[in-house]
């Protein structure tokens, strides 16, 4: 067959690697995604396009024949125009989202172009030395040992996941049932004692390996959502066999801590414990020697979930597991799990997480941490401390707002007026400041009675005094028009 097109095509790539066309739409890509982050400060806040139309624009046939790389790639950039939230700006105080850093989004493009299939240290050595220095690293800032397991996957949902199957392994084993062959049908029952203002990952987590979401003991919290000692006390008396207890680093409203060194001291009377901490957010406080002690006894812990796309600013996604010991973690995770001799001083990517084909997740955080070091980290999250009291403070001189939570870390919760009316006040001022699309805060539930909060949360690495303040202007000013 002679296809003139096909043929000057081929005759294209040979010797080349790319195709002009390939090599323009990599060129668009990356002076669309320069000109998109300079033009964040002043974007509106939310995107300015229904969810229909943003939809309806993108959602067309598949065509048969194709078009080229390039125009691909330009028609997505003005497809999405208007149509993305500005989640990497730092007017972006919704939810708990780090801020894309752009260190790491330049590695990140790194890792789709060079296609490392990051299954095996053998095929992927670079790859692998960088997660693992990441592992290293994230041990090093929280105060953890360097022999403990450290494993990347997609985020804390995941990472707690992960501790907590590293958790039933190790509890059960102990018990002399081997989990990983047998499953759980006919295994001895492991108690589970989580605090009533867990955040609902690691519920997620306990359903995934088969514990059940309802079928755990939920322990009393105080109004900041941190465990009770004398519930988490009452709580263990009488209780028999394996417990895995799922403690908090980082409570989503508050921002508050459960009384590590206090509870974890109880659980180790009982013969079989596992803690496990869902730091998902709040357990980078440890990576700053003055704040360290708001998390007291964090590390007396057995597993540990924390985030990279959280407060290290990481692109989405990416969070890690950390174990103390590293044997249940890869042998609940791990094929090689049986062949725990090789343990010693050999680490796989693949070895601590649960996909087997994965990208290499962890290089965006190794760009992140070469680039900030340890004080440049330390800096990032006590500024967001300092700014999270800078915007209480601001809120709370206005008469009618009222700070709910003891300001520890990042979180601002916010009320806004008292009394019966309080509710629609609070959800009125924040669809307000929401529509002036200037700063975008979001809804939050208080965990202590259900009651409607505004919840700021000021983890964006490029965010300043500036961004706070014309945040507690937004807040005010929506607020004294409806007061
Ligand atoms: C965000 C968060 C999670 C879930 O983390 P993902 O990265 O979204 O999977 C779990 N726990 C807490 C406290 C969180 O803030």
């Amino acid at each position: 067959m002679r296809d003139g097109a096909k043929h000057s095509e081929a005759e294209a790539i040979i010797g080349s690697g790319l195709r002009p066309e390939e090599r323009e739409a990599i060129n668009i890509a990356a002076e669309a995604s320069i000109a998109y982050r300079e033009g964040l400060p002043s974007a509106p806040a939310r995107p300015t396009v229904s969810l229909d139309e943003a939809v309806a624009r993108v959602r067309t046939g598949l065509s048969e024949h194709g078009q080229p790389a390039d125009d691909v790639i330009r028609q997505m950039v003005t497809d999405t125009d208007g149509a993305l939230h500005q989640m990497a700006a730092p007017t972006f105080f919704g939810y708990v989202l780090g801020s894309s850093h752009p260190v790491g989004v330049a590695a990140d493009m790194l890792v789709s172009a060079w296609g490392q299939n990051v299954g095996s240290s053998f095929e992927t050595p670079a790859m692998t030395g960088m997660e693992r220095a990441v592992c290293d690293w994230v041990l090093d800032l929280l105060g953890l040992p360097d022999d403990f397991g450290a494993g990347i996957g997609t985020g804390a949902t995941l990472a707690n996941t992960t501790g907590m199957a590293a958790a039933r392994h190790a509890l059960l084993e102990r018990e002399g049932w081997d989990v990983e062959a047998n499953g759980l049908f006919g295994a001895p029952e492991v108690n589970v004692l989580i605090g009533d203002g867990a955040h609902s990952a690691p519920f997620a987590g306990l359903r995934y390996i088969g514990f059940g979401a309802n079928r755990v003991t939920r322990v009393a919290a105080d109004e900041q959502g941190c465990i009770r000692p004398e519930a988490f006390e009452a709580a263990l008396v009488g209780i028999e066999g394996p417990v895995l207890a799922v403690l908090q680093a980082g409570q989503i409203n508050s921002g508050g801590f459960d009384p590590f060194h206090e509870i974890i001291p109880m659980l180790r009377e009982k013969p079989n414990t596992w803690a496990h901490v869902d730091g998902a957010f709040g357990l980078w406080q440890a990576a700053v020697p003055g704040m360290r002690d708001r998390l007291a006894g964090y590390d007396l812990a057995d597993s540990w979930a924390v985030d990279l796309h959280k407060w290290l600013n990481a692109p989405f996604d990416a969070g890690m597991v950390i174990c103390r010991d590293r044997a249940p973690l890869v042998a609940s995770m791990s094929a090689r799990g049986a062949y725990l001799p090789e343990l010693t001083d050999h680490w796989e990517p693949t070895d601590s997480t649960f996909e087997l084909s994965r990208r290499a997740r962890g290089v965006p955080s190794y760009a992140i941490l070469r680039m900030l070091g340890k004080s440049g980290v330390r800096e990032m999250i006590a500024r967001h401390c300092d700014l999270a009291c800078r915007l209480a403070d601001q809120l709370s001189a206005e008469p009618g707002l009222q700070i709910m939570n003891k300001v520890v870390g990042s979180q601002v919760a916010i009320r806004c007026g008292s009394g019966a009316d309080a509710e629609g006040y609070t959800n009125d001022v924040l669809s307000r400041v929401q529509a002036r699309e200037r700063v975008y805060p979001t809804h939050g539930v208080w965990h202590a009675d259900g009651r409607a909060i505004i919840r700021a949360s000021i983890i964006g690495y490029s965010m300043y005094e500036p961004d706070v303040d014309l945040l507690a202007e937004e807040i005010i000013s929506a607020w004294r028009e409806i007061r």
